[in-house]
């Protein structure tokens, strides 16, 4: 049943109020532009699988292809092209003709660029109900999420960069002596972007929101387990009217396709979002290649703090959605839960309920809060953590196994007693996996939160203000919620500390991305008689 958004709202989320999915939407434009969700497409017509390179649909060189797999049913979906060095060139010698200067990119109005990006996103919401349902086969996430959250908050995303196209300005800078001097801001050049599975749309839009707005011209690689959804961006981008070689998208594998678009001497930018191992590693191509531009988004192992003075219904519902979201995909999970002594009994015995409700099912059926994990190998890897939660003594509350045989399912899994020491403590397992930890003031918390190489984002739950800004300020973190979690907009910026990243994505700066800052100063003659 697709109805109300009320009732929507219940089944997702279990206990009627609209607290499970509150900062993602964050009302009322989403909600607005989109009302209540139409039922989805359970076969999505597969429209596009090759390569997009010069506003074109290509076989890759190789003529070589790889499946993408439905993770709820382990089917292979469709074939697609499979990008790697040479058609890396050829898309980045597109995307450097398109930017030539002179051409008709180059020459574009800045707010022609807005108005396409507009179109882009008036595109996108004509078509939301099919992307959303392309999502949801290609990525396991549940359908209304991908209609919700992942395509509302991409027509946002694309809007706001729409609006910034000619408004982000130089300045005029008063030097000393006859001259004048002015700063312009211009785009970097060819962009290669390299983008994870867990939200495909979204990290395409975060990244080419800013690019193009900007003027750049982009080679974007997918993840190789979701490469559908980007394609058809790719097409409305083109039914859009962005001239040829402004965006290119190669699927591919990252130690070919990846490896080659980091270390091509053509491109200008590089920006990741993935792994911090990963990360690591293209860091080092992109500096030891021709010291190209490079913004990292990467892993986390995010502390949630519940003081007992906090509304626990809401402790206990926040904290769970800052875990499970997404499958427990998400690079800010908070899966760090530092609950005080006080009600950490009574949280954990909460959370466990909670987590035992949690309806996990076909991504398609309207009651489903959790799909199945992206493949096989993601699986594994979340349950050897889960057995080394046990092996290291943490306690297994609930959940712990793997569900059915068929789509990379596990159970909603809470461990209690967990110590900082442990796997399951330091480890991004990127699954639905919950540790729960005890503390007791809060300078031993402080201390212990930021016992970790990452810094990418942190929550606290309390009614006391001052508590709340005080750790608020001391947490070594891109982002802090505050009573709630998962806030996402795209007028603020997210990133890393630590190894967590640097540089900032959304919000005005995530333009410094795709901007250069060139001076110009002008010799102002004597005066002439
Ligand atoms: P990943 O293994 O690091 O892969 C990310 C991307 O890098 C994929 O497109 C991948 O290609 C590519 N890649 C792999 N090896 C490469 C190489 N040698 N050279 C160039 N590119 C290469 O990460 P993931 O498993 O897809 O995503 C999960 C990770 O992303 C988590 O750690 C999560 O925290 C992080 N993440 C961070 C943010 C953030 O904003 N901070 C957001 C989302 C996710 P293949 O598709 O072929 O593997």
């Amino acid at each position: 049943m697709y109805s109300s958004l009320a009732t929507r709202t219940r089944l997702i989320f279990g206990r009627g109020t609209f607290h499970g999915l509150p900062g993602l939407l964050t009302k009322p434009y989403p909600l607005a532009t989109f009302g209540d969700v139409p039922a989805p497409n359970r076969q999505p017509e597969i429209k596009q699988t090759k390569l997009f390179i010069n506003n074109e649909f290509v076989d890759s060189v190789s003529k070589k292809t790889f499946p993408t797999i439905n993770p709820a049913t382990e089917e292979v979906i469709s074939e697609v092209a499979e990008g790697d060095k040479a058609d890396v060139d050829n898309a980045v010698a597109a995307a450097r003709e398109a930017f030539r200067l002179g051409s008709p990119w180059r020459r574009m109005d800045a707010a022609q660029r807005g108005y396409l990006m507009n179109k882009l996103a008036d595109l996108i919401e004509r078509d939301a109900q099919y992307i959303a349902s392309l999502e949801a086969l290609d990525n396991g996430k549940p359908y209304k999420i991908a209609y919700l959250a992942d395509v509302a908050l991409i027509v946002q995303c694309y809007r706001y960069y729409a609006g910034w196209a000619d408004k982000n300005h130089g300045k005029t800078i008063p030097v000393g002596g006859d001259y004048f001097t002015y700063t312009r801001h211009e785009p970097v050049g060819v962009c290669g972007q390299i983008i994870p599975w867990n939200f495909p749309l979204l990290m395409q839009a975060w990244k080419l929101g800013p690019a193009l707005t900007m003027g750049n011209t982009v080679v974007m690689k997918t993840a190789e387990q979701t490469p559908l959804s980007a394609l058809y961006i790719a097409e409305l981008a083109r039914e859009a009217g962005y001239p040829p070689g402004v965006l290119n998208i190669v699927n591919g594998y990252g130690p070919t396709a990846g490896a080659a678009l980091a270390q091509h001497m053509d491109v200008d930018k590089l920006a990741f979002t993935g792994s911090t191992e990963i990360g690591q590693l293209v860091g080092k191509m992109a500096s030891e290649s021709n010291l190209k531009r490079l913004t990292l988004e990467l892993g986390g192992k995010s502390p949630n703090i519940v003081f007992a003075d906090a509304d626990l219904d809401h402790a206990v519902e926040t904290s769970h959605f800052g875990l499970f979201f997404n499958m427990g995909q998400c690079c800010c999970a908070g899966s760090r839960i530092f609950v005080e002594e006080k009600i950490y009994d009574e949280f954990v015995e909460r959370s466990v309920e909670r987590a035992q409700r949690r309806v996990v099912g076909d991504p398609f059926d309207a009651g489903s809060e959790q799909g199945p994990q992206i493949d096989d190998e993601q699986l594994g890897k979340i349950l050897a953590l889960i057995d080394s939660g046990k092996a290291e003594g943490a306690k297994l509350c609930t959940g712990g196994t793997r569900m059915g045989d068929k789509g990379y399912y596990i159970s909603p899994t809470v461990f209690a007693d967990v110590k900082d020491e442990m796997r399951i403590a330091k480890e991004e397992i990127f699954g639905p996996v919950m540790q729960i930890m005890k503390f007791k003031n809060i300078d031993e918390l402080i201390e212990r939160a930021h016992n970790t190489i990452y810094g990418l984002a942190a929550s606290v739950l309390t009614k006391d203000l001052d508590k709340a800004l005080y750790i608020s300020n001391s947490l070594r973190a891109g982002t802090v919620w505050v009573n709630c979690f998962n806030v996402f907009n795209a007028a603020a910026p997210f990133g890393g500390y630590k190894m967590s990243g640097n540089g900032r994505e959304l919000g005005e700066y995530g333009l410094d991305n795709y901007t250069e800052v060139k001076t110009v100063t002008i010799k102002i003659s004597e005066k002439n008689s």
